[in-house]
């Protein structure tokens, strides 16, 4: 549900997302909530009760946009895009993959009118702690990561099990051809062809770069996984 529905043209149509909608793997439907406003010239927005700065979405066309869509569905989950959600991550996005359908409100404005979230049971997630004009980019943002949890978006399902984020740890670096680039030349160990000693190095990579860039991460790996080499 959004006001600006054609902000999500390119995005269903490139790259994999585009692939996985035209392979029928997912839907995307983009439901412009101007279309069911009983404001005149298309109004969705008014003031705030009890003042404040800016324009807040009213609840009627939000309602009635969300009514439309669930009348044929039963126990569809909504979110609503908010910077005072809850921090969006990977595990959310693997519990999100596994829902037939959800529904996702893109706010605009200073937001959207609070009953509007109560009338259509909203969960609140943010994409993280920072602030947008609107929810359109966050709602690509957590269907483009949920999708790659989907069988079949991915060419090798494989690619979600090495990455960031797995056991609590970042992704190690990676390298493709030429073997040397503007002097620069591969880590060795990764053309020894030791399978053993290649995991080992990945894994004491990953832990260098989660302990540098994400503490709290590699407090939590530290806490929770105590991973070995034989995991990776
Ligand atoms: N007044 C709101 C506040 O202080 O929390 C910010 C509203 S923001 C300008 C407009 C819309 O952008 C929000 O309703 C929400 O849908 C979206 N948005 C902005 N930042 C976001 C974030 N970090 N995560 C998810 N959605 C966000």
């Amino acid at each position: 549900m959004t006001i600006f529905p054609d902000m999500f043209l390119d995005f269903k149509r490139e790259s994999l997302i585009g692939k996985a909608i035209k392979k029928n793997l997912l839907e995307i439907n983009t439901y412009d909530i101007r279309d069911f406003t009983k404001q005149r010239a298309e109004s969705v927005d008014d003031e705030v009760y009890g003042g404040g700065n800016g324009m807040l979405m009213m609840a009627q066309p939000i309602y009635d946009c969300y009514k439309s869509i669930i009348a044929d569905k039963k126990d569809v989950t909504t979110y609503y895009m908010s910077p005072k959600g809850k921090t969006f991550n990977q595990d959310m996005a693997i519990e999100m993959s596994k829902k037939d359908e959800i529904i996702i409100l893109c706010g605009h404005y200073e937001g959207v009118d609070e009953r509007a979230l109560q009338l259509i049971n909203a969960k609140e997630i943010s994409i993280g702690d920072y602030v947008l004009t609107g929810g359109e980019i966050p709602a690509m943002v957590i269907i483009d990561s949920l999708a790659r949890f989907v069988k079949g978006v991915l060419s090798n399902e494989d690619s979600t099990s090495e990455e960031s984020f797995r056991n609590n740890l970042l992704e190690y670096p990676q390298y493709t051809r030429p073997y040397e680039y503007e002097g620069l030349k591969v880590p060795d160990i990764l053309l020894s062809g030791d399978h053993k000693k290649i995991a080992k190095w990945k894994l004491e990579k990953s832990i260098e770069i989660t302990k540098e860039n994400r503490p709290d991460l590699y407090e939590k790996y530290l806490k929770e996984s105590l991973g070995g080499y034989d995991e990776f």
